[in-house]
């Protein structure tokens, strides 16, 4: 972990002068390498879950001549066959305020599906059977199924399946394929044990067969890249006799490992099992700039591979070999892009957009979600931190890398040109020993770090969670919801080390913070001798301060920190610190 972030640091002025490469050029001659034998019917998705919102905030969308469109219809003139849409159970509150995500509920789904059936395109609904977010993270059930043992359970799903089913039948909605759950790596509807889960998965697909005949019945999982992973699940199901079709993947290619990978993996399920394969969720960023206030998922910071550049080119290059990559596995079937509209809803600072997020839902949670996630949602809620990997601009004008879709099957422009990613740079020797002593704070204890704290109120401690460390699953957690209330430090001293040279360095992310004053500092004897200003942006985003060339005399005391005051915006300043480190230099 602690390796990438050094190669992401020397990466950095590259990318810039990638993302700053003129988009104008992209705009008319889109390069696009031909891929050859693509099936007359492979599924060419767009998750759009995101829509009815995004329109009652005010958000518009334009074809290539400028023209305000349906976005379902730009979606069909450019080469897409399939929409994808989330649904959850309940996604109110009791007042009838929407958690936000899109407030995805069948109503939306069966809104977007009639639409959707207008052009032509087909639906993939994808059930997550709870009120909202489901992943590798999260699977709580539904509020209405709380208490319901497994079995009652298996049946609540069966019956919710059925009616939302019967809902979108009955509109004459064109339902391609049903997800049973989203990325259930870990748990579905609150269980965790596949005993439990796989009977789930049964009522889900029975309840698609008898009231959809004609749908595939999905299963989808993600981590690609987790050798072993995905013949472990297709084993559960195939033991159990789950009747299913396709065996569904996420793949970012940003997270995922590669797509040598990823065919691996996926030809070994198709030729084992005999299942269809589908990358039912991947993305590609088109700028490293946020639109709308609200930090993204990946960025120029954000830690992931980068095998093609944060660009138009970059998107639909990007794009292309996932579809090429699936097009040629055995039994694959399709992609779909995830939310590829989801762009700002158009305001000039966070509360202005905060306030259409929590009127309308276009934000991916509002602050009424805290009835059902207070922990994250409900904390962290705010924008889209998928605007950057939109295939529009922050103005609903399409990229010209939506053109892709229809000019995959003839190619476009040199067939051997292509935007060639930043060219890796070396990595750093191997790391000597590190002389601070908890420096990631993995005994999950604050010794020998020494706080001086000077915030009012908030949080500030050391937390176990592995999403926000950089290095192993404990980090340094501050949050504070008020003004000009965050202003720590945090240091530790070191003694008895040999006359030579050092370089201390530390790490943080954090965001919400407004004006900051952090850096990493350095006394010698107790006196200030080095600081490093480092700087927060988004969750992710990680910016390592390094200090280098701190010579010391024998006998001299060495105390390394990290400073941090923050003014606080949103929802209030918050950040973790990670990795502090203390080397000899060579
Ligand atoms: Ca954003």
């Amino acid at each position: 972990m602690r390796k990438k972030t050094w190669i992401a640091m020397l990466l950095l002025p590259a990318l810039l002068l990638a993302v700053c490469a003129p988009l104008a050029a992209a705009e008319d001659t889109l390069h696009v390498i031909q891929v050859k034998d693509l099936p007359e019917d492979f599924i060419l998705g767009m998750d759009l879950s995101s829509l009815l919102a995004e329109e009652r905030s005010g958000v518009r969308y334009f074809d290539f001549d400028g023209r305000e469109k349906d976005l379902l219809q730009i979606m069909a003139d450019n080469g897409i066959t399939h929409i994808r849409v989330r649904v959850w159970n309940d996604p109110y509150d009791e007042q009838g305020r929407g958690f936000g995500g899109g407030n995805c509920d069948i109503g939306t789904a069966l809104e977007i599906g009639k639409r959707a059936s207008q052009f032509g395109l087909k639906l993939i609904v994808d059930f997550h059977y709870s009120d909202f977010w489901a992943d590798p993270g999260k699977y709580k059930a539904p509020r209405a199924w709380e208490g319901l043992d497994a079995s009652a359970k298996a049946q609540a799903l069966y019956a919710y399946t059925r009616e939302s089913l019967e809902t979108l039948r009955d509109a004459d909605v064109d339902v391609g394929m049903v997800q049973i759950g989203n990325e259930i790596n870990n748990g579905l509807a609150g269980e965790t044990d596949w005993n439990a889960i796989l009977p789930m998965l049964a009522a889900g697909a029975r309840a698609v067969r008898e009231v959809c005949p004609e749908a595939l019945v999905a299963v989808h999982f993600t981590e690609p890249h987790n050798r072993g992973l995905y013949s472990y699940y297709a084993d559960l199901l195939r033991d159990y006799g789950l009747d299913y079709d396709v065996f569904g993947s996420s793949y970012y290619p940003f997270w995922h490992g590669t797509l040598e990978n990823l065919s691996e993996v996926l030809t070994e399920i198709n030729r084992n099992y005999g299942k269809q394969v589908m990358v039912l969720e991947t993305s590609w960023p088109y700028t490293g700039e946020d639109t709308d206030f609200s930090g993204n998922s990946v960025n120029e910071d954000s830690w992931g591979t980068r095998d093609y550049p944060f660009t138009v080119q970059g998107q639909a290059d990007a794009v292309r070999d996932v579809i090429d990559t699936v097009a040629h596995i055995p039994g694959g079937i399709g992609i779909c892009y995830w939310e590829g509209a989801w762009i700002t809803v158009g305001g000039a600072s966070w509360e202005e957009n905060s306030a259409k997020w929590e009127e309308f839902g276009s934000g991916w949670a509002s602050s009424f979600a805290a009835v059902y996630d207070p922990d994250d949602a409900g904390r962290w809620y705010g924008g889209s931190s998928w605007d950057n990997q939109a295939f529009f601009d922050a103005s609903g004008h399409p990229l010209a890398s939506l053109r892709l879709f229809s000019l995959l099957r003839s190619g476009s422009g040199d067939q051997s040109r292509r935007e060639t990613a930043p060219a890796p740079e070396e990595q750093p020797a191997e790391d000597l020993p590190n002389l601070l002593e908890n420096g990631s704070f993995e005994s999950g204890e604050l010794s020998p770090w020494i706080l001086i704290d000077r915030c009012r109120g908030g949080e500030l401690f050391v937390e176990d969670k592995a999403v926000d460390s950089l290095e192993g699953s404990w980090h340094m957690h501050f949050w504070n919801p008020n003004r000009d209330s965050v202003d720590f430090d945090l240091e530790q001293t070191v003694e008895d080390l040999p006359e030579g040279s050092y370089v201390y360095s530390v790490s943080i992310m954090g965001g919400d913070c407004g004006e900051t004053e952090i850096f990493a500092y350095v006394k010698v004897n107790g006196e200030l001798r080095f600081t490093e200003p480092m700087r927060v942006t988004v969750w992710n985003s990680w910016d390592t301060a390094v200090i280098p060339q701190i010579a010391l005399s024998a006998g001299e005391t060495l105390t390394v920190g990290v400073s941090v005051k923050c003014q606080g915006a949103g929802n209030g300043a918050w950040g973790k610190i990670d990795c502090a480190a203390l080397r000899a230099e060579d």
